[in-house]
Protein backbone atom coordinates (compact mmCIF):
# COMPACT_ATOMS: atom_id res chain seq x y z
CA UNK A 1 0.00 0.00 0.00
CA UNK A 2 2.74 2.26 1.01
CA UNK A 3 4.92 1.58 -2.01
CA UNK A 4 2.11 2.40 -4.08
CA UNK A 5 1.16 5.68 -2.99
CA UNK A 6 4.40 6.45 -2.93
CA UNK A 7 5.14 5.81 -6.74
CA UNK A 8 2.08 7.43 -7.25
CA UNK A 9 3.16 10.48 -5.33
CA UNK A 10 6.44 10.73 -6.99
CA UNK A 11 5.19 9.74 -10.57
CA UNK A 12 2.04 12.10 -10.59
CA UNK A 13 1.56 14.78 -12.94
CA UNK A 14 1.87 18.38 -12.19
CA UNK A 15 -1.83 18.98 -12.04
CA UNK A 16 -2.77 15.91 -9.85
CA UNK A 17 -4.94 17.83 -7.50
CA UNK A 18 -3.76 16.24 -3.88
CA UNK A 19 -6.24 16.27 -0.65
CA UNK A 20 -6.32 16.34 3.10
CA UNK A 21 -6.76 12.35 2.58
CA UNK A 22 -3.86 11.65 0.33
CA UNK A 23 -2.15 14.37 2.92
CA UNK A 24 -3.02 11.73 5.80
CA UNK A 25 -0.91 8.62 4.11
CA UNK A 26 1.82 10.84 2.57
CA UNK A 27 5.13 9.51 2.58
CA UNK A 28 7.01 11.13 -0.57
CA UNK A 29 10.74 10.20 0.14
CA UNK A 30 11.82 13.58 -1.16
CA UNK A 31 11.40 16.92 -0.15
CA UNK A 32 8.23 18.32 -0.35
CA UNK A 33 6.69 21.39 -1.03
CA UNK A 34 3.16 22.76 -1.97
CA UNK A 35 0.44 25.41 -2.81
CA UNK A 36 -2.82 25.03 -1.06
CA UNK A 37 -6.18 26.62 -2.14
CA UNK A 38 -9.69 25.98 -2.73
CA UNK A 39 -9.99 25.43 -5.79
CA UNK A 40 -6.78 25.05 -6.82
CA UNK A 41 -7.11 23.62 -9.79
CA UNK A 42 -6.30 26.35 -12.26
CA UNK A 43 -2.93 26.81 -10.23
CA UNK A 44 0.39 26.06 -12.17
CA UNK A 45 2.58 27.14 -9.61
CA UNK A 46 3.99 23.19 -9.53
CA UNK A 47 4.73 24.04 -13.28
CA UNK A 48 6.58 26.99 -12.53
CA UNK A 49 8.50 25.72 -9.50
CA UNK A 50 9.19 22.54 -10.68
CA UNK A 51 10.66 24.02 -13.94
CA UNK A 52 13.12 25.96 -11.56
CA UNK A 53 13.68 22.85 -9.39
CA UNK A 54 14.93 20.80 -12.53
CA UNK A 55 17.21 23.90 -14.02
CA UNK A 56 18.50 24.36 -10.27
CA UNK A 57 19.26 19.96 -9.86
CA UNK A 58 21.55 20.74 -12.48
CA UNK A 59 24.18 22.39 -10.95
CA UNK A 60 23.18 21.23 -7.26
CA UNK A 61 21.94 17.42 -6.82
CA UNK A 62 20.33 18.09 -3.53
CA UNK A 63 17.55 19.38 -5.89
CA UNK A 64 16.98 16.98 -7.64
CA UNK A 65 14.98 15.06 -4.49
CA UNK A 66 12.34 18.28 -4.18
CA UNK A 67 9.65 18.20 -5.75
CA UNK A 68 6.28 21.03 -5.66
CA UNK A 69 2.50 19.37 -5.35
CA UNK A 70 -0.98 21.18 -5.50
CA UNK A 71 -3.55 20.12 -2.78
CA UNK A 72 -7.16 21.55 -2.37
CA UNK A 73 -8.06 22.18 1.09
CA UNK A 74 -11.41 23.46 2.14
CA UNK A 75 -10.94 27.29 4.48
CA UNK A 76 -12.27 25.27 7.29
CA UNK A 77 -10.23 22.45 7.23
CA UNK A 78 -6.97 25.20 6.67
CA UNK A 79 -6.08 24.68 11.23
CA UNK A 80 -6.17 21.19 10.97
CA UNK A 81 -4.36 20.38 7.68
CA UNK A 82 -1.05 22.81 8.66
CA UNK A 83 0.12 20.51 11.42
CA UNK A 84 -0.32 17.78 9.35
CA UNK A 85 1.50 19.15 6.61
CA UNK A 86 4.55 20.14 9.52
CA UNK A 87 4.14 16.30 10.70
CA UNK A 88 4.76 15.34 7.33
CA UNK A 89 7.87 17.63 6.82
CA UNK A 90 6.57 19.73 3.87
CA UNK A 91 8.99 22.20 3.51
CA UNK A 92 7.44 24.93 2.04
CA UNK A 93 3.78 25.90 1.34
CA UNK A 94 2.19 28.46 -0.95
CA UNK A 95 -1.48 29.64 -0.04
CA UNK A 96 -3.43 30.80 -2.27
CA UNK A 97 -7.55 31.97 -1.80
CA UNK A 98 -9.14 31.59 0.03
CA UNK A 99 -6.23 30.81 3.08
CA UNK A 100 -3.98 33.73 2.75
CA UNK A 101 -5.33 35.94 6.00
CA UNK A 102 -6.63 32.77 8.05
CA UNK A 103 -3.31 32.09 7.82
CA UNK A 104 -2.08 34.90 10.35
CA UNK A 105 -3.49 33.33 13.25
CA UNK A 106 -2.13 29.73 12.60
CA UNK A 107 1.61 30.11 12.01
CA UNK A 108 4.46 29.91 15.10
CA UNK A 109 5.99 33.11 13.71
CA UNK A 110 5.52 35.91 11.11
CA UNK A 111 8.25 37.71 9.19
CA UNK A 112 7.98 41.46 10.45
CA UNK A 113 7.26 42.94 6.67
CA UNK A 114 4.62 40.32 6.22
CA UNK A 115 2.59 41.41 9.27
CA UNK A 116 1.61 44.58 8.02
CA UNK A 117 0.02 43.36 4.57
CA UNK A 118 -2.66 41.02 7.12
CA UNK A 119 -2.06 38.06 4.78
CA UNK A 120 0.64 35.67 4.36
CA UNK A 121 1.27 33.53 1.03
CA UNK A 122 4.41 31.53 1.95
CA UNK A 123 5.18 29.38 4.76
CA UNK A 124 8.66 28.05 5.62
CA UNK A 125 9.20 24.86 8.03
CA UNK A 126 10.83 25.17 11.63
CA UNK A 127 11.11 23.22 14.20
CA UNK A 128 8.73 24.94 16.33
CA UNK A 129 5.95 25.26 13.38
CA UNK A 130 5.42 27.32 10.08
CA UNK A 131 7.07 30.77 10.04
CA UNK A 132 4.55 32.86 7.66
CA UNK A 133 5.82 35.65 4.66
CA UNK A 134 4.09 37.59 1.55
CA UNK A 135 5.99 37.65 -1.19
CA UNK A 136 3.25 39.54 -3.07
CA UNK A 137 4.24 42.48 -2.74
CA UNK A 138 8.07 41.62 -4.21
CA UNK A 139 6.63 39.67 -6.94
CA UNK A 140 4.21 43.00 -7.94
CA UNK A 141 7.18 45.12 -7.12
CA UNK A 142 9.25 43.32 -9.89
CA UNK A 143 7.28 42.69 -12.53
CA UNK A 144 6.65 46.52 -12.33
CA UNK A 145 9.98 46.86 -12.80
CA UNK A 146 10.27 44.18 -15.69
CA UNK A 147 7.48 45.43 -17.31
CA UNK A 148 8.10 49.46 -17.18
CA UNK A 149 11.39 49.76 -15.84
CA UNK A 150 9.94 51.94 -13.14
CA UNK A 151 10.20 51.77 -9.43
CA UNK A 152 6.92 52.91 -6.73
CA UNK A 153 9.78 54.90 -4.63
CA UNK A 154 8.83 58.66 -5.69
CA UNK A 155 6.04 57.61 -8.07
CA UNK A 156 2.39 58.50 -8.05
CA UNK A 157 0.09 55.09 -7.62
CA UNK A 158 -3.32 55.23 -8.44
CA UNK A 159 -4.19 51.47 -6.84
CA UNK A 160 -7.82 50.25 -7.74
CA UNK A 161 -9.09 47.77 -4.71
CA UNK A 162 -9.64 47.20 -1.43
CA UNK A 163 -9.25 43.50 -0.84
CA UNK A 164 -6.25 41.54 -0.11
CA UNK A 165 -4.15 41.86 -3.14
CA UNK A 166 -4.77 45.61 -2.80
CA UNK A 167 -3.87 45.74 0.99
CA UNK A 168 -0.62 44.32 -0.14
CA UNK A 169 0.10 46.66 -3.29
CA UNK A 170 -0.59 49.47 -0.91
CA UNK A 171 1.56 48.24 2.00
CA UNK A 172 4.63 48.12 -0.59
CA UNK A 173 3.84 51.48 -2.10
CA UNK A 174 4.19 53.01 1.05
CA UNK A 175 6.99 50.85 2.06
CA UNK A 176 9.11 51.96 -1.35
CA UNK A 177 7.97 55.60 -0.67
CA UNK A 178 5.40 56.40 -3.12
CA UNK A 179 5.15 60.25 -3.61
CA UNK A 180 1.30 59.80 -3.95
CA UNK A 181 -0.69 57.17 -3.41
CA UNK A 182 -4.61 57.25 -5.33
CA UNK A 183 -7.16 54.37 -4.03
CA UNK A 184 -9.92 53.73 -5.46
CA UNK A 185 -12.78 50.79 -4.74
CA UNK A 186 -16.19 50.11 -5.73
CA UNK A 187 -17.50 49.92 -2.33
CA UNK A 188 -15.99 53.50 -1.15
CA UNK A 189 -16.84 52.86 2.32
CA UNK A 190 -13.79 50.06 2.43
CA UNK A 191 -11.13 52.86 1.48
CA UNK A 192 -11.31 54.79 4.88
CA UNK A 193 -10.35 51.92 6.87
CA UNK A 194 -7.94 51.05 4.58
CA UNK A 195 -6.11 53.96 4.28
CA UNK A 196 -5.86 54.15 8.04
CA UNK A 197 -4.20 51.41 8.11
CA UNK A 198 -1.69 51.80 5.77
CA UNK A 199 -0.99 55.11 7.30
CA UNK A 200 -0.15 53.69 10.36
CA UNK A 201 3.52 53.04 8.35
CA UNK A 202 6.63 54.72 8.86
CA UNK A 203 6.60 56.66 5.01
CA UNK A 204 5.22 60.76 3.80
CA UNK A 205 3.34 59.16 1.14
CA UNK A 206 0.62 61.43 0.62
CA UNK A 207 -3.00 59.74 0.50
CA UNK A 208 -6.47 60.44 -1.71
CA UNK A 209 -9.32 58.25 -2.11
CA UNK A 210 -11.74 57.72 -5.18
CA UNK A 211 -14.92 56.26 -6.06
CA UNK A 212 -14.16 54.08 -8.98
CA UNK A 213 -16.91 56.45 -11.54
CA UNK A 214 -14.83 59.43 -10.51
CA UNK A 215 -10.52 58.94 -10.92
CA UNK A 216 -8.09 61.52 -10.61
CA UNK A 217 -7.85 64.34 -13.11
CA UNK A 218 -4.71 66.28 -12.71
CA UNK A 219 -1.50 65.21 -12.77
CA UNK A 220 1.94 66.26 -12.64
CA UNK A 221 3.64 63.48 -13.83
CA UNK A 222 2.06 60.22 -14.88
CA UNK A 223 1.28 57.84 -12.43
CA UNK A 224 1.83 53.55 -12.38
CA UNK A 225 -1.81 52.14 -12.46
CA UNK A 226 -2.20 49.33 -10.41
CA UNK A 227 -5.83 46.73 -10.90
CA UNK A 228 -5.83 44.82 -8.01
CA UNK A 229 -9.82 44.58 -8.19
CA UNK A 230 -11.43 40.92 -9.80
CA UNK A 231 -12.99 43.19 -12.50
CA UNK A 232 -11.04 41.46 -15.87
CA UNK A 233 -11.13 37.75 -14.57
CA UNK A 234 -14.44 37.04 -16.93
CA UNK A 235 -14.24 38.03 -20.34
CA UNK A 236 -17.05 40.45 -20.67
CA UNK A 237 -16.36 42.54 -17.79
CA UNK A 238 -15.78 45.98 -18.20
CA UNK A 239 -13.04 47.97 -16.98
CA UNK A 240 -13.07 48.98 -13.17
CA UNK A 241 -12.41 52.58 -14.71
CA UNK A 242 -12.30 54.88 -18.06
CA UNK A 243 -8.52 56.05 -18.61
CA UNK A 244 -9.44 59.23 -20.27
CA UNK A 245 -7.50 62.00 -19.21
CA UNK A 246 -4.54 60.25 -17.84
CA UNK A 247 -1.63 61.89 -19.39
CA UNK A 248 0.44 59.82 -22.20
CA UNK A 249 3.01 58.13 -20.52
CA UNK A 250 0.66 56.30 -18.11
CA UNK A 251 1.74 52.64 -17.59
CA UNK A 252 -0.68 49.76 -16.15
CA UNK A 253 -0.19 46.84 -14.64
CA UNK A 254 -2.98 44.76 -13.91
CA UNK A 255 -2.42 41.66 -11.52
CA UNK A 256 -5.02 39.86 -14.00
CA UNK A 257 -3.32 37.23 -15.97
CA UNK A 258 -5.69 35.02 -17.48
CA UNK A 259 -7.51 36.27 -19.68
CA UNK A 260 -4.36 37.47 -20.86
CA UNK A 261 -5.33 40.99 -21.88
CA UNK A 262 -7.88 41.59 -19.12
CA UNK A 263 -10.54 44.73 -19.29
CA UNK A 264 -8.17 47.55 -17.80
CA UNK A 265 -5.16 46.72 -20.38
CA UNK A 266 -7.55 46.97 -23.35
CA UNK A 267 -8.87 50.08 -22.05
CA UNK A 268 -5.33 51.47 -21.58
CA UNK A 269 -4.40 50.35 -25.54
CA UNK A 270 -7.09 52.46 -26.36
CA UNK A 271 -4.99 55.59 -25.06
CA UNK A 272 -2.18 54.00 -26.41
CA UNK A 273 0.20 53.59 -22.54
CA UNK A 274 1.99 50.90 -21.67
CA UNK A 275 0.45 47.59 -20.31
CA UNK A 276 1.61 44.59 -18.28
CA UNK A 277 -0.20 41.74 -17.22
CA UNK A 278 0.24 40.02 -13.77
CA UNK A 279 2.02 36.75 -14.82
CA UNK A 280 5.38 38.31 -13.22
CA UNK A 281 3.66 39.39 -10.32
CA UNK A 282 2.83 35.33 -9.66
CA UNK A 283 6.43 34.38 -11.02
CA UNK A 284 8.62 36.50 -8.98
CA UNK A 285 6.52 35.83 -5.50
CA UNK A 286 7.23 32.43 -6.32
CA UNK A 287 10.85 33.05 -7.15
CA UNK A 288 10.67 34.84 -3.36
CA UNK A 289 9.30 31.77 -2.12
CA UNK A 290 11.33 29.53 -3.60
CA UNK A 291 14.70 31.41 -2.65
CA UNK A 292 13.35 31.60 1.14
CA UNK A 293 12.79 27.66 1.45
CA UNK A 294 15.96 26.82 -0.72
CA UNK A 295 18.38 29.29 0.73
CA UNK A 296 19.66 29.57 -3.37
CA UNK A 297 19.55 32.07 -6.10
CA UNK A 298 16.33 30.78 -8.14
CA UNK A 299 16.12 30.88 -11.95
CA UNK A 300 13.42 33.80 -12.49
CA UNK A 301 13.58 33.27 -16.60
CA UNK A 302 13.30 29.19 -16.23
CA UNK A 303 9.94 30.07 -14.05
CA UNK A 304 8.38 32.75 -16.42
CA UNK A 305 9.12 30.23 -19.17
CA UNK A 306 7.39 27.34 -17.73
CA UNK A 307 4.36 29.84 -16.73
CA UNK A 308 4.26 31.30 -20.24
CA UNK A 309 3.55 27.77 -21.45
CA UNK A 310 1.30 26.67 -18.31
CA UNK A 311 -0.86 29.76 -18.39
CA UNK A 312 -4.37 29.35 -20.44
CA UNK A 313 -4.39 31.31 -23.62
P1 LIG B 1 -10.58 40.19 -2.88
O1 LIG B 1 -9.97 40.33 -1.54
O2 LIG B 1 -11.82 39.35 -3.04
O3 LIG B 1 -10.93 41.71 -3.41
C1 LIG B 1 -11.68 41.89 -4.59
C2 LIG B 1 -11.64 43.36 -5.01
O4 LIG B 1 -12.19 43.45 -6.32
C3 LIG B 1 -12.46 44.29 -4.13
O5 LIG B 1 -11.85 45.55 -4.06
C4 LIG B 1 -13.80 44.38 -4.92
O6 LIG B 1 -14.51 45.58 -4.69
C5 LIG B 1 -13.26 44.40 -6.33
N1 LIG B 1 -14.24 44.00 -7.33
C6 LIG B 1 -14.79 42.76 -7.51
N2 LIG B 1 -15.61 42.77 -8.58
C7 LIG B 1 -15.59 44.05 -9.07
C8 LIG B 1 -16.23 44.68 -10.17
N3 LIG B 1 -17.06 44.01 -10.97
N4 LIG B 1 -15.96 45.99 -10.40
C9 LIG B 1 -15.10 46.67 -9.61
N5 LIG B 1 -14.47 46.13 -8.54
C10 LIG B 1 -14.71 44.82 -8.29
O7 LIG B 1 -9.56 39.63 -3.97
P2 LIG B 1 -7.96 39.76 -3.97
O8 LIG B 1 -7.36 38.54 -3.37
O9 LIG B 1 -7.61 41.09 -3.43
O10 LIG B 1 -7.64 39.69 -5.55
C11 LIG B 1 -7.94 40.78 -6.41
C12 LIG B 1 -7.43 40.49 -7.82
O11 LIG B 1 -5.99 40.39 -7.83
C13 LIG B 1 -7.97 39.20 -8.42
O12 LIG B 1 -8.28 39.44 -9.76
C14 LIG B 1 -6.78 38.23 -8.33
O13 LIG B 1 -6.83 37.28 -9.37
C15 LIG B 1 -5.59 39.18 -8.50
N6 LIG B 1 -4.34 38.68 -7.88
C16 LIG B 1 -3.27 38.38 -8.69
C17 LIG B 1 -2.08 37.93 -8.13
C18 LIG B 1 -0.91 37.59 -9.03
O14 LIG B 1 0.02 36.90 -8.57
N7 LIG B 1 -0.87 38.07 -10.25
C19 LIG B 1 -1.96 37.78 -6.74
C20 LIG B 1 -3.06 38.10 -5.94
C21 LIG B 1 -4.25 38.55 -6.53
P3 LIG B 1 -15.63 45.67 -3.52
O15 LIG B 1 -14.87 45.99 -2.27
O16 LIG B 1 -16.50 46.77 -3.99
O17 LIG B 1 -16.33 44.34 -3.48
Amino acid sequence: MNSKRRTNAISAPEDKVFTLNDLESWDFPGVALAVLGFPVKHSISPQMHNAALRKMAASDPRFSEWRYFKFEIPPEKLSQALPLFHEKNFRGLNLTIPHKIMAVDLVSETDPAAAATGALNTLLWTPGGYKGFNTDGFGLARGIEISFGKKLKGADVVLLGAGGAARSAAVLAVQEGCRRLFLGNRTTEKLEPLRDDIRKLEGSTEFHLFGLGSPPSEWEEAPIVINATAAGLRESDPPPIALDGFPKETVVYDMIYNPKEPALIREAQKHGFRTANGLTMLVYQGVRALEIWSESSVPGNVMQKAAESASPN
